[in-house]
């Protein structure tokens, strides 16, 4: 499936704010916000700019898209399916991209973003319900159980990642037993789960336009 290719730290600047795309860097003063605080290009480094009602809705809807490393034929295929299930269309959106298994992966700590969480799923090293899925995009459902595989357990990169991310607690909707590293899905994200500074209704009002 294609995927953004370009520099990531860009889409910060463009939004505006970090999307801890980066992993370690994103916390140091290597960070590419820290150091140029306004949108790429050669007109962007003024005063910034009034955006427009549609301009909101678009920036916000692309905010989102980065935070999960979505495209926009699968991010728009998301919002239909939000918009089709019960309850609020902006916060079923929010729970089914949660729901992703590389944003699950990064939730729980195995990765230091949800780019390399992506990576780390598409190279085999999880299970569900004891199968092994390498679809980033799957969609975890409640009743069912995220692993690390047992023959990725000894990597030092996974020993590395649990233990830097040891004070990053994983979402109430995931039980973690951290000592077995295993998840069960016990509920669908809300939208008190997901701490991230997104206005989902700027996203609905652009796509029921
Ligand atoms: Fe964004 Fe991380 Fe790059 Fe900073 S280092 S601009 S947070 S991707």
């Amino acid at each position: 499936m294609a995927r953004y290719t370009g520099a990531v730290c860009r889409q910060c600047r463009r939004e505006g704010q970090k999307l801890f795309l980066k992993g370690d860097r994103c916390y140091t003063d290597k960070c590419a916000i820290e150091r140029r605080s306004y949108a790429p290009g050669m007109h962007n480094q003024g005063r910034p700019k009034k955006l427009s009602e549609y301009g909101m809705q678009l920036r916000e809807k692309q905010k989102a898209k980065h935070y999960y490393g979505v495209l926009e034929s699968q991010f728009h295929k998301y919002y239909e399916m939000a918009a089709n299930r019960k309850g609020v269309t902006g916060d079923n959106l929010l729970s089914i991209l949660e729901t992703r298994l590389d944003n699950v992966v990064y939730r729980l700590g195995f990765a230091m973003s949800r780019p390399e969480a992506r990576q780390l799923v598409r190279h085999g090293h999880f299970t569900i319900n004891g199968h092994r899925v390498d679809i980033p995009s799957y969609l975890v459902k409640p009743g069912e159980v995220i692993a690390l595989k047992e023959s990725s357990r000894s990597l030092d990169k996974f020993k590395a990642c649990m233990e830097a991310n040891a004070s990053r607690p994983a979402p109430k909707w995931l039980d973690f037993d951290k000592n077995n590293l295993v998840a069960n899905v016990v509920a669908l994200p809300v939208r008190e789960d997901v701490d991230l500074p997104i206005e989902e209704h700027l996203i609905v009002e652009l796509y029921s336009k």
